[in-house]
């Protein structure tokens, strides 16, 4: 398959020393989605801004097309990128906004026509073509943000937070509607968010950043079962994957929570990564979509049931969150219980098959 973008051990750094992107590297595919994502200041934007050409690459390499396009103006590099703010223009109407990229490119009249009313026709942007940005809702201002990258064929969309300014509930829809527009054009983006529901939601493959380091590079559902480390699992998922301390036993037989002694028993599998960790220190970590209360899971899983004193509970209709403490670590347990939940201490069922393993020292997933 065509390789479309490649960051070869790209590095930024900026005028006043600081380094804000260690030795980035991805080989993106055309048509993937990609969404960098991970929390403030940790370098996404200004890798998405060093592939638009908006700023420059300290060192390393950036292909695009199979060119090394480093050196390459932003206006040449087959790219579109889409804003934060949109950057409509306030004077202009919704067609003209679309249109003016492609006006000053010289393009024949005819075929602007043309591109605008097929991007207006795909983001239904056809009543508003008259309008101007401020008569507009929010929502519709996105869309026009969008047409004006789309008219321009471009080989890859470069979105930074495109939904950050909407409401929640614009956000959910739109969401969908960027899937939707992603499939139609088989076009790759590459997107910049610190969301890490619209990561999962959009993403192909998500880069999780943190400090200026690519920490893992993986599709959804591997960031959420096989995070590489510490960071990770708790970036990804809300909430969070519950993370305690204890230690391996002699016999690799069971994990020993160190706060309060209790013994989880570890499956099979788990005594055989574990070989080196026969009495030493591990962190156990286990998704609250893996701890349950309900009378089957605790007879399914007995060996490894722990009994929590619960701070309270978050009724959400279809769920509870259960907030609890193992010992003193808070513990969270999502549960399918549909009734609210009143009691103050309760059996937790743990499915072992769930839980991961990291090194004390190094935060890596034992594996
Ligand atoms: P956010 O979600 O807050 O936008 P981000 O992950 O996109 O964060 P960047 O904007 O890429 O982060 O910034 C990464 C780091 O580089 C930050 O610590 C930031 O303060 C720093 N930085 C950004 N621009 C400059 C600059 N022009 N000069 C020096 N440092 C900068």
């Amino acid at each position: 398959m065509a390789q479309e973008v490649i960051l070869k051990d790209v590095n930024k750094v900026y005028p006043n020393g600081f380094h804000a992107v260690y030795d980035f590297n991805i080989e993106i595919q055309k048509g993937e989605f990609i969404v960098l994502c991970g929390p403030s200041g940790c370098g996404k934007s200004t890798t998405l801004r060093m592939i638009a050409g908006l700023e420059e690459i300290s060192s390393g390499e950036l292909l695009i097309n199979n060119k090394k396009v480093n050196n390459v103006a932003p206006a040449d590099r087959d790219i579109a990128m889409v804003f934060q703010n949109y950057a409509l223009y306030a004077h202009m109407t919704v067609y003209h906004n679309m249109a003016f990229s492609l006006t000053i490119r010289k393009i024949d009249p005819v075929e602007i026509h043309a591109r605008v009313m097929k991007a207006a026709d795909i983001l239904g942007l056809i009543p508003y073509l008259n309008r101007k940005p401020k008569q507009l809702s929010g929502g519709q201002r996105q869309r026009v943000a969008l047409g004006r990258a789309i008219v321009r064929n471009p080989v890859v969309f470069l979105l930074d937070e495109p939904l950050s300014n909407l409401d929640a509930k614009l956000r959910g829809s739109m969401r969908k509607e960027l899937m939707q527009l992603h499939e139609r054009l088989n076009t790759t983006f590459i997107y910049v968010t610190h969301d890490q529901v619209e990561a999962l939601t959009l993403a192909t493959r998500i880069v999780v950043m943190k400090d200026g380091y690519v920490k893992q590079i993986a599709s959804p559902k591997e960031m959420f079962d096989k995070p590489e480390d510490l960071f990770v699992a708790g970036f990804i998922g809300t909430p969070p994957m519950n993370i305690v301390d204890g230690t391996i036993d002699a016999n690799l037989e069971y994990f020993t929570h160190d706060a309060t002694g209790v013994q989880l028993k570890l499956t099979e599998h788990q005594t055989e990564i574990l070989g080196s960790y026969a009495g030493k220190q591990v962190k156990f970590g286990i998704r609250p979509e893996y701890v349950y209360i309900d009378e089957k899971s605790l007879a399914k899983f007995k060996d490894s049931t722990v009994h929590m004193s619960i701070d309270y509970t978050e009724y959400l209709g279809a769920y509870n969150l259960v907030y609890a403490k193992f010992g003193e670590d808070p513990f969270v347990a999502k549960v399918t219980e549909r009734n609210q939940i009143e009691v103050t201490e309760a059996d937790f069922a743990l499915d072992m098959e769930k839980a991961h393993f990291f090194d004390v020292e190094t935060t890596k997933r034992i594996r």
